[in-house]
């Protein structure tokens, strides 16, 4: 099924054929619609104080001739400096262009005037209203207002009236909000303003957090979404490319009943699980999107970080909302604060044990009950580490079993604690080393506390040392050491002993996967070591993600060849 939320992609006009060119590629793209953003385009730029009549009439024609061969129905946007745009002229010529272009013989589908220009004066009223169709027009005039409100700096105040006053408008056609969102609860927001629309309605978020108001506009009903061209051409903050829309987010497959899922973390912007949950989605048929979350987390203030995490959590969940909320991977720095949380009952939802001991989760589940296509209510949730099953699996199938095998883990954050968990659990012998000696004596008392009884393994803290002269079956590198643009990108978090110190099936595991070969990778691999690389524990955490979710086998071997091929670029 295809929604009927248009895309628009906006172009900032300077130069004719150029812009007509872009239009045409962006008809190619799948767009339905351009805005052709004349604000540098129209302003006069004459030596003369004032622009003369001839001067302020050429440059409207050249306005018309470009709506008259624009490949896509198109929008006329002229804004002015003071909302946002980049128009500096005066009032009375923008009024101008709107009544030259709404009679024009091949006029535009819509123009914008922000709410603001229009109610300004009754006679700028009169004249946009005699440019546009609209209830009381006389004339046969096909052009629609769209009346249009922006915020740079956050919601405004006045939200609710000035959308009071867009619906009232008998001249408006389309009702047009857009501000900076502050956290992706504002999203949540919009998504209402959509639903409770009393006219065809675009209601965006602009900045990071605002970009799930772009993607799921179509699953409540926006009439259209901006989406640019290439990454440059942006024109608003936030705004996506229209082959991510339509690529990566699958926008035309979204509609009211299309399931929510996304990455909470900070930051997530680099993030490839938005990349193989929407392909694995897409594979299977699975009625559902996946998008980044960002959940802002302060590390100077934990109590700040904590607030935002549960109030974001459960604002998305809010059944009121029906916002489809279905699912979500939780990562840095979140991870510790989900299991925290979670199985405080905060959400009423059991954590397995696994969880609880480890102190961090990385995937949450929402189960729901239809009450109808687009009404649900909660019936249960839960939370897992799928780090820990990754870890696991990689681990049996590289050792064959976990019993009195010896492995070295290198750091003591919530990596290492998963995998120093798995290990030990199925029977390892386990040594950690960390840069920061207290952390890892930390993290062997707590487990060695939280163990269970009649476990035949060990777990002890040891020394850089140590770590070099002991021989294991298996070291894993749990720091981001060697990682792309990480604090050391070139160190190796262990030097790699040459063969003769270690029998040559020792296996050497980075959890880094940006580098697909890391330093030490590289370096095990050049003495004869067997390796298991990042990737392999990305792709199985999120496959088992996948699975809990859609119930559903993610699709055998796509997320490691779409990793793997991303990386490569
Ligand atoms: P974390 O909780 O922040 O722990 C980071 C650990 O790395 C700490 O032990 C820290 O030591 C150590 N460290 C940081 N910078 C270091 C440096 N320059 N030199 C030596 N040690 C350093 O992070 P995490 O969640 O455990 O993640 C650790 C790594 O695991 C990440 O970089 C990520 O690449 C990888 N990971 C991969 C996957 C995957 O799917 N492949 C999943 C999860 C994690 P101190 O205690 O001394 O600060």
């Amino acid at each position: 099924m295809t929604n009927k939320t248009q895309i628009c992609v906006p172009l900032m006009v300077e130069d004719h054929s150029e812009t007509l060119r872009d239009a045409t590629l962006a008809a190619e793209h799948g767009a339905d619609m351009v805005e052709y953003r004349v604000d540098v385009f129209f302003e006069d730029r004459s030596d003369d104080e004032k622009g003369t009549v001839e001067q302020l009439h050429d440059r409207i024609d050249r306005i018309l001739d470009l709506v008259e061969v624009s490949p896509l129905p198109c929008i006329v946007t002229c804004r002015p400096h003071w909302e946002g745009g980049e128009y500096h002229g005066d009032d009375d010529e923008r009024v101008a262009l709107f009544e030259a272009l709404g009679t024009a013989e091949k006029p535009p589908a819509y123009i914008d005037v922000e709410l603001a220009t229009y109610t300004r004066s009754k006679n700028i009223r009169q004249k946009i209203n005699l440019a546009v169709n609209h209830p009381k027009q006389v004339r046969a005039v096909t052009t629609r207002l769209i009346l249009s409100s922006h915020d740079f700096e956050g919601r405004p105040s006045d939200l609710t009236r000035k959308i009071i006053a867009m619906q009232d408008e008998p001249a408006c056609s389309v009702v047009k909000i857009a501000y900076r969102a502050r956290s992706i609860r504002d999203n949540l927001e919009l998504f209402e303003i959509l639903g409770d629309r009393q006219k065809p309605t675009i209601a965006l978020g602009m900045g990071e957090f605002g970009l799930m108001s772009r993607i799921l506009a179509p699953k409540f009903g926006g009439f259209l979404t901006f989406a640019s061209l290439r990454d440059e051409s942006t024109t608003a903050p936030g705004q996506i490319t229209i082959d991510e829309l339509l690529n990566l987010y699958r926008f035309r497959s979204i509609t009211p009943t299309t399931k929510v899922y996304g990455i909470i973390g900070w930051p997530v912007t680099q993030s490839m699980s938005p990349m193989v949950h929407n392909a694995g989605f897409e594979k299977i048929g699975w009625d559902g999107v996946y998008v980044p979350m960002p959940v802002v987390a302060d590390p100077t203030d934990e109590q700040a970080s904590d607030a935002s995490f549960i109030v974001t959590l459960s604002t998305l969940l809010d059944n009121e909302r029906r916002f489809g909320f279905c699912g979500a991977s939780i990562t840095i720095p979140h991870k510790e604060r989900a299991s925290r949380y979670i199985n405080n009952n905060f959400l009423d939802t059991p954590a397995g044990e696994e969880v609880i001991k480890i102190g961090a989760a990385n995937t949450f589940k929402q189960d729901w009950t239809e009450i109808s296509e687009t009404y649900w209510v909660p019936d249960g949730s839960y939370v897992i580490n799928s780090d820990a099953s990754a870890i696991r699996s990689l681990l049996e199938n590289a050792l064959n079993r976990l019993s009195s095998r010896h492995i070295c883990i290198i750091g003591a954050g919530g990596a290492a604690r998963a995998a120093a968990w798995v290990a030990l659990s199925g029977g390892a012998h386990v040594s950690v080393y960390n840069r920061t000696a207290d952390r890892a004596e930390r993290f062997v008392e707590v487990l060695n506390t939280d163990r269970g009884d009649g476990w035949e393994g060990s777990l002890q803290s040891i020394s850089k040392s140590d770590a070099k002269e002991q021989v294991f079956d298996l070291y894993i590198n749990c720091t981001p050491v060697g990682m792309t643009n990480g604090p050391d990108p070139e160190g190796l978090s262990i030097p790699i002993p040459d063969m003769g110190n270690l029998a040559p099936e020792t296996v050497f595991f980075d959890t880094v996967y940006n580098p697909i070969e890391t330093p030490m990778l590289k370096a095990a691999k050049e003495r004869g070591y067997r390796t298991i690389d990042g990737v392999q524990m990305f792709v199985k955490q999120a496959e088992a993600q996948f699975e809990i979710w859609t119930g559903t086998s993610a699709p055998d071997g796509l997320f490691d060849r779409l990793v793997r091929k991303k990386l490569s670029n």
